[in-house]
C-alpha cells in the first residue's frame, strides 16, 4: 500500500529539516556588534564546522546556542520550533550539549564519577550512590565509542587531553544530546591526540548527532566536516558544503586570502627581494597535521545516505 502523498511530503520535510537553524542572528554587547545577520543550519548526522580568527564571534555563537546569552536579532529554531534558551540547563534539557575547552571535568575524580557528574544514579531508601551500575554503564558506553580505559577508578586528571575530550563527548551522547558543540577541541592537542579526538567527532556524527565543530584549524575541519561556515568580525563570509569547497580554498579563506595578497603587494613595493608569494607558502602558513583522511575514517556523505 502506498503512503499518501501528503505524509510522504511531510516525512521528507522532517528528514530534510535541520535540527538547529539560526536565521539572521545578531548579538550586540552595548554598541559592539559581536554577531550580525548570522544564518546557519546544523543537520543530524553532519559535522558543521565554524571557523574564524580571534574576535570573529565564535564564542558568542556558542554562548547563544548553549543558553548562556540571549540573541538580540533573528530567530533560532530547534526541530523547527523557535527557541530562546534562558539558561544552559534549559538548552541541555532541549538536547544541546557543549564541550568546552576546559571540559567541565573534575580532574581529581574518577572516570566513572566524571561520566555521571550531575546525573548520578542512586539506589535504595537511603539514596546511596549506585557505584556498580554507574561503573558498568560508563565502561560500556566508553567501549561503544572505542575508548579503552582499563581502570575506571583512575582520576580523569591522569588521562591525556584527547582521552578527556572523548569522555566528555561519550557522556554527552549517553545523556541524550541531539546537538553537540565542541569548542576548539583540538586547539591544545598534538597531532596524534588531535587524530583521536577527530575520530570521536566522526563517531558522534555517525551516532546521528548534529555536531558543531568550532576550530581555527582548516585542516582539522576539512578532515571531518560536511559543512563549513567562516566568520569574520561577526559576519558569515563563507558558507559552503564540502563538495563546493577545496581544502586550499578553505585555508585561503582562513588565512585571509585577498588580505594576504594585498599585504604581499604592499611589502613587495617596500622590498621586492624579501617577499614570499602567498601561493608559495604551503597551506597558508598553518602547519599541516600528519593525518590523512583515510586515517580519520570519514564516511563522508555515505553514512547520511545509509541512515
Ligand atoms: P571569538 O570567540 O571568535 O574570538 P568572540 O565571540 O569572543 O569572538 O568576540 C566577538 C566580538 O565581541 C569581539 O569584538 C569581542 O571583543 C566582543 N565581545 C565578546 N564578548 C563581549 C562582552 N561580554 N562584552 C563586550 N564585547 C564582547
Amino acid at each position: 500500500m502506498s503512503t499518501p502523498v501528503k505524509e510522504r511530503q511531510q516525512a521528507r520535510v522532517t528528514k530534510d529539516r535541520p535540527l538547529l537553524e539560526l536565521e539572521n542572528i545578531g548579538k550586540s554587547y552595548g554598541n559592539v556588534n559581536a554577531l550580525r545577520g548570522v544564518s546557519l543550519n546544523v543537520r543530524a548526522g553532519e559535522v558543521t564546522c565554524v571557523l574564524g580568527d580571534n574576535g570573529a564571534g565564535k564564542s558568542t555563537l556558542i554562548k547563544i546556542v548553549s543558553g548562556l546569552h540571549d540573541y538580540t536579532d533573528g530567530v533560532m529554531r530547534l526541530n523547527g520550533i523557535e527557541r530562546r534558551f534562558n539558561s544552559p540547563r534549559v538548552a541541555q534539557a532541549a538536547g544541546i550539549a557543549t564541550v568546552y575547552q576546559d571540559l567541565a571535568l573534575a580532574p581529581l575524580m574518577s572516570v566513572w564519577r566524571n561520566f555521571f557528574l550531575g546525573n548520578e544514579i542512586h539506589k535504595g531508601l537511603l539514596r546511596t550512590l549506585d557505584i556498580d551500575t554507574m561503573k558498568e554503564i560508563a565502561g560500556s558506553e566508553l567501549e561503544k565509542m572505542g575508548i579503552v580505559i582499563p581502570d575506571l577508578d583512575r582520576p580523569v586528571g591522569s588521562l591525556s587531553g584527547g582521552q578527556r575530550q572523548c569522555i566528555a563527548i561519550a557522556r554527552a551522547i549517553y545523556f541524550g544530546a541531539k546537538v553537540i558543540i565542541l569548542d576548539e577541541p583540538t586547539a591544545a592537542l598534538g597531532v596524534k591526540q588531535s587524530g583521536v579526538v577527530l575520530k570521536y567527532i566522526v563517531k558522534a556524527r555517525d551516532a546521528g548527532l548534529g555536531v558543531i565543530f568550532i576550530t581555527h584549524n582548516p585542516h582539522h575541519a576539512y578532515l571531518v566536516g560536511n559543512h563549513f561556515i567562516v566568520l569574520k568580525l561577526g559576519r558569515v563570509v563563507l558558507d559552503a558544503h564540502r563538495d563546493e569547497l577545496t581544502l586550499d580554498q578553505l585555508t585561503g579563506e582562513m588565512a585571509g586570502g585577498q588580505e594576504l595578497a594585498e599585504l604581499s603587494h604592499e611589502l613587495r613595493t617596500a622590498d621586492p627581494s624579501k617577499v614570499v608569494e602567498p601561493h608559495t607558502v604551503e597551506h597558508g602558513g598553518v602547519p599541516a597535521p600528519e593525518l590523512s583522511q583515510d586515517e580519520i575514517v570519514v564516511a563522508g556523505t555515505d553514512a547520511k545516505e545509509d541512515a
